[in-house]
């Protein structure tokens, strides 16, 4: 009898369980503090005898569902330019169409902060099994870095590359590294390359690349300074880390929070950014590496518009500029 009233008590208990995991649970409430970008751009595909720029992440440290981590895609004549690849890179990328076969011929770093570098290894490691050279190039210690993946990596490359019946050799790869410092100029296929040094809260470099008489620059971290707009003079297009307004702001509090070694914010503030655009004299200015706020566009416009009377843009992921003044959602 202590037996079956055992087994009745056991069913009892399966039965009660099962019910309870039938019952429709209460979904978790996803809030999600910043909403796509109000502009919609039309879409458009890349035409590699153009000079464009595609923001790959348009967002900084905090997670972001609707901006990936800094990135942005340069491209000429075939020739595709990486510059960061913060969290989330390789999938934006591959949505892009952008997959091992099609992946960037250079790898650039501005600087060594988690959000632009966070896949730098699994990129790296990528190119590492793919035929051709590949460019890497930023701060110390970048060298270290590339050479650590290839030691780190040395098995799993020898077993992923002996499976496509190739051979891995870790004393001659394929990775051409530059290791960067302060004012550098040099080509890479048809595209010229030039870099300044930058006030952040670390070392860090912004990018200049000319080509066919066109140039874009990618700023990188950074606060204000007359090097980026010496770099950037004339440029076509500036992509910058530059703050912006929240809408229904009351609060002054920068939007992007992170500071430099004095304690100031380590990111321009929108006085800084429009002064740069106006000093340099570009003719579009990108604003970037931006937070998880609820942005109002016409303000930030507006305040920028009393320093920089070019066209104004703010970065979304896929978002492509041409030198010629095409903008276009990447598809
Ligand atoms: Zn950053
Ligand atoms: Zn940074």
């Amino acid at each position: 009898m202590g037996r079956m009233k055992y087994l009745i008590t056991f069913l009892s208990t399966i039965l009660i369980v099962c019910h309870l995991n039938a019952q429709e649970l209460p979904k978790a409430k996803i809030v999600h503090k910043d909403k796509p970008a109000e502009i919609s751009y039309p879409t458009g595909k890349i035409d590699h005898t153009k000079f464009s720029v595609t923001i790959i992440g348009s967002g900084n440290p905090q997670y972001n569902s609707h901006r990936s981590s800094p990135s942005a895609l340069v491209q000429y004549n075939g020739t595709k330019f990486l510059v960061d690849m913060g969290n989330g890179t390789r999938e934006q990328l591959e949505k892009l169409g952008y997959t091992r076969r099609n992946s960037p011929d250079a790898l650039f770093l501005t600087h060594h902060h988690m959000d632009h570098n966070e896949e730098f290894i699994p990129m790296v490691h990528q190119k590492l099994m793919m035929p051709g050279e590949f460019l890497v190039a930023g701060p110390a210690p970048i060298k270290k870095m590339t050479d650590y993946v290839t030691e780190f990596y040395r098995e799993d490359l020898q077993y992923r590359m002996k499976n496509k019946g190739q051979t891995f050799n870790e004393d001659k790869t394929n990775a051409i590294i530059k290791e960067l410092q302060g004012d550098n100029s040099f080509s890479y296929k048809d595209v010229n390359i030039s870099t300044t040094e930058v006030p952040h809260s670390i070392y860090t470099l912004s990018y200049r690349f000319d080509a066919n008489g066109k140039s874009i620059v990618i700023s990188g971290d950074l606060t204000y300074t007359p090097h980026l707009a010496k770099l950037a003079k004339g440029a076509d297009i500036l992509v910058l880390d530059c703050q912006v307004i929240r809408k229904g702001a009351k609060s002054k509090r920068p939007t992007n929070a992170s500071r430099n070694k004095k304690g100031n914010s380590a990111h321009a503030s929108i006085e800084e950014g429009a002064r740069m655009a106006a000093e340099a004299g570009v003719k579009t200015l990108v604003i970037t590496h931006l937070s998880n706020v609820n942005i109002d566009e016409v303000a930030t416009k507006a305040k920028i518009a009393e320093q920089f009377k070019g066209t104004v843009i703010l970065a979304q992921d896929f978002l492509t500029i041409t030198c010629d003044g095409k903008v276009f959602m990447l598809q």
